[in-house]
């Protein structure tokens, strides 16, 4: 049944159940006794929660319920082991709880192309791949004893702070040494921005979330073309991700590099040029204190080690080591990335920039932002806002991260004697 559009001001049994679900989903609070659902009314309030659900769902902000917001509002109704899951040729099951079951699979390295919330062929082969390197039976139904091996091992991807994270780890990743795909090096591409925050904005107008977000799924499509590379997004659409969340899906699933694609603006329009950043020193330090402060949120570095297992002084040498190899990783990455910029045209300086960016925090993921040009200069926002300029910067970065998987040794990479000169910008900020 499609409800007619619905929108501020209406009233009604529409009004009632959008309601309820925003309610449900603690969009709104909760819903006061009942009245009569007559006379429930679409005020500010649901206007507020409706836009805030369509952004977290990278729908169209408009605050009005048409079809594609209700189907949304069904759909998130359901979350992971509220019914039983497969795949059905004439009725894609589509949800909340798919979309969990996805994320799921998809950070445990099983290749399933899109993470829609639909339950398509392809979530059908990862999650029988799944069962068979789980024990459970490989029908590809998604049902109570599946439920509790994912949950199992939702847990200890968390880290939990329990203690057990290291041996939970080492599950794990025997477990992904089974399945099928996970040699692939995985790539997560942030574009700057989005949503509420539109970034810079250049004389003329343009917008650097719309520009970053545009090379961004360019890059994606040449990356993802490539064999042994995979892509993840921290958004691919125009809403907005917290700074933290984009640092947390990139630790989540592990990726072997993380770019941050930005475009820059200063008061000074005649500056132009690309640069590239890679976590400061200084920035390094003061997240490094902050994780041995937090150790009870069990910090698990990759290869399995939880902070929270160890004592302070031993967690601190590994905290460190770690993170001098990342920054090592993190600084040939960026130096071939802009390398192929310079190639490209214009960058400003030509040595790899260091500042304390939020994004570029992850101890063990290597991390660099690219600002891939000055907006705020009108000719470089001319280029920014050409097809083909997009395109070019889209290239060269693809063949920065390839060159950097080609020449990157597996491990051991000394931080300390790579570190090049440049200049180092201390901010907690966006960017
Ligand atoms: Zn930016």
């Amino acid at each position: 049944m499609t409800p007619p559009v619905t929108r501020r001001g209406d009233t009604g049994a529409a009004v009632a159940e959008i309601r309820d679900r925003l309610g449900r989903l603690g969009l709104l609070p909760s819903a006061e006794p009942p009245v009569d659902p007559a006379s429930m009314c679409f005020d500010d309030e649901v206007d507020v929660a409706v836009r805030a659900f369509q952004q977290q769902r990278g729908l169209t902000v408009d605050g009005i319920v048409g079809p594609q917001t209700f189907r949304r509002l069904e759909e998130a109704r359901w979350s992971i082991g509220d019914r039983v899951l497969s795949f059905s040729p004439t009725h894609l099951v589509s949800g909340d709880d798919v979309l969990a079951l996805q994320q799921r699979l998809s950070a445990l390295g099983f290749d399933l192309g899109r993470v829609d919330g639909r339950f398509g062929t392809r979530t059908d082969t990862a999650l029988r791949e799944f069962q068979s390197s789980v024990g459970v039976d490989a029908d590809g139904t998604c049902g109570p004893e599946t439920f509790r091996a994912l949950a199992r091992l939702a847990r200890t991807m968390s880290g939990g702070g329990t203690g057990a994270g290291a041996s939970a780890m080492r599950e794990l990743h025997a477990l992904e040494s089974l399945c099928s795909g996970v040699a692939d090096k995985v790539v997560v591409i942030d574009p700057g921005h989005g949503g509420e925050d539109p970034g810079a904005i250049g004389p003329s107008g343009l917008r650097e979330k719309d520009v970053v977000l545009s090379v961004a799924l360019q890059l994606r499509e040449r990356l993802n073309a490539l064999p042994g590379l995979r892509v993840m997004m921290t958004r691919d659409a125009d809403f907005f991700v917290p700074l933290h969340e984009r640092v947390k899906k990139a630790r989540r699933v592990q990726a072997d590099l993380f770019v941050s694609i930005h475009a820059d603006s200063v008061r000074d329009h005649s500056i132009t040029g690309a640069s590239v950043y890679t976590l400061s020193y200084h920035g390094a330090s003061s997240e490094a204190a902050r994780r041995l402060a937090d150790r009870e949120n069990a910090t698990v570095l990759k290869g399995g080690v939880s902070l929270a297992d160890v004592n302070p002084a031993l967690a601190s040498v590994l905290l460190d080591a770690a993170q001098s190899q990342i920054m090592g990783a993190s600084v040939e990455a960026a130096d071939q990335v802009l390398g192929a910029l310079d190639d490209v045209g214009a960058v400003r300086k030509k040595a790899v920039q260091h500042a304390g960016f939020m994004v570029l925090k992850s101890p063990d993921v290597p991390s660099m932002l690219v600002e891939t040009a000055y907006i705020s200069n009108p000719s470089e926002e001319r280029k920014l806002r050409s097809a083909s300029y997009q395109e070019q910067l889209a290239r060269a970065i693809e063949s920065g991260v390839v060159n950097y998987f080609q020449h990157h040794p597996p491990d051991g990479t000394n931080y300390a004697n790579r570190r090049r000169d440049g200049d180092t910008v201390e901010s907690d900020s966006g960017v």
